[in-house]
């Protein structure tokens, strides 16, 4: 921006909600509360004259809210929710288009602007619940190579109108499209300086949220119905008119028939509805992720069998109206919030026809890289769900769930995720723009991250073990993939001086034990896991340290790991066992290296082995635990384990929740049982990507697609097939026979694939142009050469090693078939 300021209207006071949680009692199972409907959003326009032939017109706008704005009536820019989230005490970035095709003679241009992250519900009044602004300037260069800068000031006009008449992230959208944007209005007046933002207007930074098109989803089903029927239940059964899978558009509705639309799985986006209705009829829209399986209150269910489960979006409203301007087909899709759903009711208050509706995946436009299956539909259905958990919650910002009162970047669910996205999309861009959130989220609080990021609490600052260390593990996962240093000395201060605030505050006990081992089946210590995660932090910083040349403070690390590793010594462990004895404290003690010792280490692998046993083959681990658990295994070579883990199909497992109807993954273990109905409504997602975080293993190890020392020029394949013995294996599961993976590294597609074909494995491999790939397979059986391509090759041959039972050897770009 070179001359933009920040404007508002003079007609918008100081923007008021109540502390969000504080209205959560209240309107729980608020299907009966309405949506408000108020004035309109805050509009801009500027008129100007193109006075000379234009050569090139470029605009420049950003906000404080989220924004929309058009050139002579033709919207700007494909991008959604704009500006997206920043801390925006800090920055806010901004858009730059070239309109020259849009530039006329006469020119207006117009602009609309909502609370957003900025002023809404979600922000918790962070930044002061102040009313929004716009910031916009064009820049006409004309041929006789003049130009001319108009820019937001008080020569823009500002009213409240339109037909947007409410707009919240958490509670949804009010459109009424009887009340047109005018062009004319009579509010119009000047546009007053903004003064209530002090931060920096930025380049964007990552790719901006889309509409990601070739997602688009289109209902699956449709059921119409009127009113409740009692079955004897607490709450009855929908009266159901009629139901069907095909054919489901046109649909009527009428004041008393409403109808739920099931789009066939958990998504976030935004319905795009085309009816007709006659002119002020209002069109109510509800979202749910789940059905109320009966009309139970023991079951958890918020109404009748049948209907929309809504409760566990507690306070927020999230939902759509929108009042017809009657002029036969129209077409809705809201513009400035989003919503997670898999179910959508929509209900009139007159006659209305349902032309279409299509469900439109909003999300960070990020390059999809990674690809998995296998030979189970089970685990196919699971990676599937985990796919859409990323492209559900990677908006923005990484987000814990899209759907409920949070929406938040919250650090432990980003940390614990960020390996596995890391393989699904290129994050780089995401996470580059994520970590200098974090960065912003110290200004002003003593070098402490918040838990969620962007800030939006004054409070529960500081550092909160296996959450803020957010910011070490995301900066040291991201180097490892994409091996770019540059990011690392961008974040490397901000790192420093968290870890100084640690120091200061803690001595060498590591960050505050605030939330523990998340949602766990079993407990941990929480000071355990913060020594645990001070130890990764100090490691991670040693090695980032060394990767920016800064030996110095890598040796400072190295020393804070020996005296980390002391204290846990001397804390945890006593002749030879640990004192702790969930899984997730085996996990750390062995996965974060917090025992040396060769013997101690071998006992205490085999305690967890034997853990994990006992407790029929089911994990009873929760966000931390959860995050390491099958990767962990691989490294301690109990790859059969890992594989019986995620085979499992009872409570808790990953597929348990797939065998219950999980079309995401979920926040609970048990968020749904088809036994015993929802989980605690307190806190109860369908789409919560944490647990998700097991598509890492299947990535790295599964199919054994790894980064090298950083980065994939020099890479690792080194998968593990499932090998497990029939006494190895619980009772019931059948071996993963298949796998095939794709990763679309910087340098191209690096495929890795395995088959069992007649009690040998057959590996397929493909290494791109330009790289090379350091394999390790399991050692031919009973022979001395491996068939590469139809040859035989002994291990003079490919100048392989044995390690462990296994053969390591390099190979450069091609593609390979391996026996
Ligand atoms: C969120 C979690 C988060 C947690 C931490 C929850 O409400 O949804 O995913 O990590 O709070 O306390």
């Amino acid at each position: 921006m070179k001359r933009g300021v920040f404007i508002t209207s003079p007609l918008l006071g100081k923007v008021v909600h109540a502390y969000p949680w504080q209205k959560a009692g209240a309107i729980l199972s608020g299907r009966e509360t309405e949506l408000p409907s108020e004035k309109g959003l805050l509009t801009f326009r500027r008129f100007f004259r193109a006075e000379k032939a234009v050569k090139r017109a470029v605009l420049r706008a950003t906000a404080l809210g989220i924004f929309d704005v058009c050139i002579n009536g033709e919207r700007v820019g494909a991008e959604e929710l704009k500006p997206g989230w920043t801390d925006y005490r800090v920055r806010v970035f901004e858009f730059e288009y070239d309109v020259t095709a849009l530039i006329r003679e006469e020119n207006v241009l117009t602009a609309a602007v909502s609370n957003g992250w900025w002023s809404g519900r979600i922000s918790y009044g962070f930044y002061g619940y102040k009313s929004p602004a716009f910031c916009a300037e064009i820049e006409l260069e004309y041929e006789d190579g003049e130009s001319e800068i108009i820019a937001s000031d008080e020569s823009f006009d500002s009213c409240v109108q339109g037909p947007v008449t409410f707009a919240d992230i958490w509670d949804g959208e009010y459109f009424d499209a009887t009340k047109k944007f005018d062009i004319d209005h009579k509010g119009f007046q000047s546009s007053v300086r903004f003064d209530g933002f002090t931060g920096q207007i930025v380049p964007h930074v990552g790719e901006p949220v889309r509409v990601r098109k070739h997602l688009e989803r289109a209902p699956v089903s449709a059921t119409v119905y009127s009113g409740t029927e009692g079955d004897g239940s607490d709450y009855g059964k929908i009266r159901v008119i009629s139901s069907g899978e095909t054919d489901i558009f046109p649909c009527r509705i009428s004041g008393t028939e409403s109808v739920i639309l099931d789009m066939g799985k958990n998504m976030v986006g935004r319905p795009r509805i085309c009816l007709s209705a006659t002119r002020g009829t209002k069109i109510t829209v509800y979202f749910a992720e789940m059905l109320n399986d009966s009309g139970s209150a023991a079951r958890g269910c918020d109404g009748p069998e049948g209907s929309l489960y809504i409760k566990n979006y507690r306070s927020a409203l999230s939902r759509a109206v929108y009042v017809a301007a009657g002029e036969g087909e129209e077409e809705y899709a809201p513009r400035f919030t989003f919503f997670g759903f898999r179910y959508i009711e929509i209900k009139a208050d007159g006659e209305a026809e349902l032309l279409s509706v299509a469900g439109e995946v909003l999300g960070t436009d990020m390059r999809e890289t990674g690809r998995i299956s296998t030979d189970n539909a089970e685990v196919n259905k699971l990676i599937e769900n985990i796919i859409w958990g990323a492209r559900g919650n990677y908006v923005s910002v990484p987000t814990d769930c899209p759907q409920r009162d949070e929406r938040l970047g919250w650090t432990g669910d980003t940390q614990i995720f960020c390996g596995a996205g890391a393989y699904l999309m290129d994050v780089s861009g995401f996470m580059r723009k994520w970590l200098c959130d974090m960065r912003d989220s110290q200004v002003g609080y003593a070098d402490g991250y918040c838990s969620v990021v962007p800030r939006i609490w004054h409070h529960r600052s500081c550092a909160h073990s296996a959450w803020t260390d957010a910011s070490i593990i995301v900066a040291y996962r991201m180097y490892k993939m994409y091996g770019d240093a540059e990011h690392v000395r961008e974040h490397y201060d901000s790192m420093e001086r968290y870890m100084a605030a640690i120091a200061r505050d803690r001595g060498v006990d590591g960050p505050l034990p605030t939330y523990g081992d998340w949602l766990a089946y079993e407990p941990t210590d929480k000071e355990y896991i913060s020594l645990c995660y001070h130890a990764q932090n100090a490691r991670m910083m040693a090695e980032l340290s060394r990767a920016i040349g800064k030996e110095d403070r890598a040796e400072h690390y190295e020393n804070l790991l020996c005296e980390i590793k002391s204290l846990f010594r001397e804390r945890y462990v006593s002749g030879g066992e640990l004192t702790e004895s969930s899984q997730t404290a085996y996990l750390l003690a062995l996965g974060f290296d917090m025992v040396t010792d060769g013997a101690i280490r071998s006992a205490m692998t085999e305690k967890l082995k034997n853990k994990i046993i006992e407790n029929d083959y089911t994990l009873s681990t929760g966000f931390v635990g959860t995050g390491v658990l099958c990767t962990t295994l691989a490294q301690l070579g109990l790859d059969g384990l890992a594989y019986s883990l995620l085979l499992q199909t009872k409570d808790p497992s990953w597929l348990y929740s797939v065998r219950q109807g999980a079309t995401t993954v979920w926040e609970r273990w048990n968020s749904y049982t088809k036994e015993k109905g929802f989980g605690d409504v307190g806190m109860n997602s369908f789409n919560h990507y944490a647990y998700g975080a097991v598509i890492e293993w299947m990535f790295a190890y599964m199919a054994g697609i790894q980064p090298g020392e950083c980065g994939f020029e020099h890479f690792v394949l080194c998968p593990r097939p499932d090998m497990r013995a029939e006494s190895e294996m619980p009772a019931g599961q059948k071996r993963i026979s298949r796998v095939q993976a794709e990763y679309a590294c910087r340098h191209g597609i690096i495929r890795s694939a395995w088959e069992m074909e007649g009690g040998e494995t057959v590996y397929r491999f493909e290494v791109p142009c330009g790289t090379s790939a350091e394999v390790e397979i399991y050692a031919p059986e009973g022979r001395d050469f491996l068939l590469i391509n139809g040859e035989k090759r002994k291990k003079a041959d490919i100048g392989a090693k044995t390690e462990n039972g296994k053969w390591k050897f390099m190979l450069f770009s091609g593609n390979y078939i391996i026996k």
